[in-house]
């Protein structure tokens, strides 16, 4: 499969994400049960995983997003961090769950932690569907729910894009 100059080819099958998702939307539903979470989804590449994992979530909840990018548009993290969306849903007191679609050198979930760290949350936990060990430069200890652990591969699909395109892709595609 080709996306603009780059081929790709199969990985993680939309079936195999899927089954995670439901699994990962039970263990949510057991850990959050008595308080009422809000929800913190990454914008763009976690869109379609969002979507899905908030179907499964059967407690109150609020959901709010926020927009964060390290790629601009290559296959190299930059290390930069464009914020694009502050927002606005009070989270003192709350217990928050950051929803990403992937932890690569961590920067950006670090960056985004102590920024809502500083709004005094009781809790904050971070879920990532996708998680590339050797890749992380600083464990993350707020990491604790990630759908699939992968080799250092580029991946596209399932909300990940490679220059904006491949979020539609219902499989998770690595550079070959
Ligand atoms: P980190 O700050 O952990 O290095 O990178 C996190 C962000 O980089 C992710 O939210 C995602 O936007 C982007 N990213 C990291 N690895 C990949 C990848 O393999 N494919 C795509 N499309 N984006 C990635």
């Amino acid at each position: 499969m080709k996306l603009v100059d780059l081929d790709f080819e199969p990985l993680i099958l939309a079936d195999a994400i899927e089954k995670r998702v439901k699994d990962i939307g039970i263990q949510l539903n057991k850990d959050y049960s008595d308080t009422k979470p809000v929800f913190v989804g990454v914008l763009n590449g976690s869109f379609l995983f969002i979507a899905d994992l908030i179907k499964q979530i059967d407690i109150p909840c609020e959901i709010t997003f926020t927009k964060l990018a390290s790629y601009y548009g290559g296959t190299k993290s930059t290390l930069k961090i464009r914020d694009d969306i502050d927002f606005s849903v009070d989270i003192k007191g709350r217990d928050v769950l950051i929803i990403e679609d992937i932890v690569d050198t961590g920067n950006t979930a670090h960056y985004l932690i102590d920024k809502l760290k500083a709004k005094e949350p009781a809790s904050i936990k971070l879920c990532s569907l996708l998680l590339k060990p050797a890749s992380l430069q600083t464990k993350i200890d707020e990491l604790k729910y990630v759908g699939f652990e992968i080799e250092n591969h580029f991946v596209v699909g399932y909300g990940l894009d490679y220059k904006e395109m491949g979020r539609n892709l219902r499989d998770i595609y690595k550079k070959v």
